[in-house]
């Protein structure tokens, strides 16, 4: 039914070039997410051939853990399926209604009713998960919070279906999109909020695997606009720049990642470095001016981690020598990768682990206790 391709790089949002037996091509991916996690040089995607469409279709990529689904268009029709067979709780004997309804200049994705009464159901499509915990989103979605500050007025049900057997909880995605989290968080007593993981065969079904727990005490502690941040950015040619008392230092061509820490105001830290004019006060401001496309991944966390993450870089990536390191024994905290950071599988493992896997481990010492 479906066709393995090697992932080879992805052109814009919705296209992706693909290999298959030394040819290669351009997909279609119906999918608006970052999947960094996913689409990784050399990972295998399964497409499908429609005769309607110019363009092959990607529908799933193959993980170890199984095949995660990436389909966006298709969710609902899985938590329809979901739905009709009894698997969301407060759901049980309501019927669809009504599919994509509008409302207020926005659309909800189901209007279900049970004798004579209505709900209304948001879907979301989850393929974010690292050691058992998933969570969404993976890009900021303005709408889908605007979304759920529109469910939160009139009442409802949120589902995250879950594209993998292995999870066990959920958490919205505080480290990517704040305002989403917090969205989430405030409306968690007045909308039921489910994430269902899912199991995913090559055949194009699926089946149903369990409810996913939602340790919100663990986002209340986590999620507090604190923590550190990876800044990463490209310098176009070999450059000696001076950087403040270090003297004058010879940078590479190439990508540049730095780990600093806020342990107050993570968010206007992150927006600091991120500003063109500031006044220079950190090795990394005398850089920062000469870097191309410089954005940054905060890792919200109630420790303060930057050195265990700066460790960790050091061993996929060189590290220039005493940069930003006043303040600790580090050998370095900027580090020099020769690729882009996010196609270097070992760099998305790192951002992950301490994003996620820091948070599972602690659910599952927890589960293990309670056990
Ligand atoms: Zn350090």
């Amino acid at each position: 039914m479906f066709r393995k391709v090697r992932f080879l790089e992805r052109l814009n949002r919705f296209v992706v070039l693909c290999e298959e037996g030394g040819r290669v091509f351009p997909a279609h991916l119906p999918n608006p997410g970052r999947l960094w996690e996913i689409l990784l040089p050399g990972r295998m995607l399964l497409l499908e051939d429609r005769k309607e469409l110019s363009l092959p279709r990607v529908w799933g990529a193959i993980k170890e853990e199984g095949i995660v689904f990436l389909d966006t268009s298709a969710t609902t029709s899985v938590a329809q399926k979901l739905l009709e067979e009894g698997k969301i709780e407060d759901l049980k004997g309501f019927g669809v209604v009504r599919r994509e309804v509008p409302l207020w200049g926005s659309r909800l994705d189901f209007l279900l009713k049970r004798g004579e009464e209505e709900c209304f159901l948001e879907v979301k499509s989850c393929t974010l998960f690292f050691d058992g915990l998933a969570m969404f989103p993976d890009a900021v979605t303005v709408r889908g919070r605007k979304h759920l500050e529109l469910l939160g007025k009139v009442g409802g049900v949120v589902l995250f279906v879950v594209h993998s057997p292995s999870c066990f909880a959920f958490l919205p995605d505080f480290h990517t999109d704040f305002d989403f989290a917090r969205t989430l968080h405030s409306l968690r007593e007045k909308l039921r909020i489910y994430a269902i993981a899912v199991r995913w065969r090559e055949s194009g079904d699926f089946e149903y695997v369990r409810n996913l727990s939602i340790p919100w005490e663990l986002y209340e502690r986590e999620a507090q606009d604190r923590g550190s941040y990876i800044l990463a950015g490209y310098l176009r040619e070999d450059m000696c720049i001076p950087i403040g008392s270090l003297g004058k230092q010879c940078f590479l061509r190439g990508f540049y990642l730095y780990v600093g820490s806020a342990m107050q105001s993570l968010s206007r830290r992150v927006r600091r470095h991120l500003r063109k004019s500031k006044k220079r006060h950190w090795h990394i401001d005398f850089l920062s001016p000469f870097l191309e496309g410089l954005r940054a991944f905060p890792i919200q966390s109630s420790e303060r981690l930057e050195c265990a993450i700066a460790r960790e870089l050091g061993n996929i990536a060189q590290g220039i020598p005493f940069f930003g390191v006043s303040d600790c024994s580090c050998r370095s905290h900027l580090f020099y990768l020769p690729q882009p950071p996010l196609q270097n599988e070992a760099f998305v493992e790192i951002l992950l682990r301490f994003r996620m896997g820091r948070i599972a481990a602690q659910l599952k010492d927890r589960n293990a206790f309670l056990s």
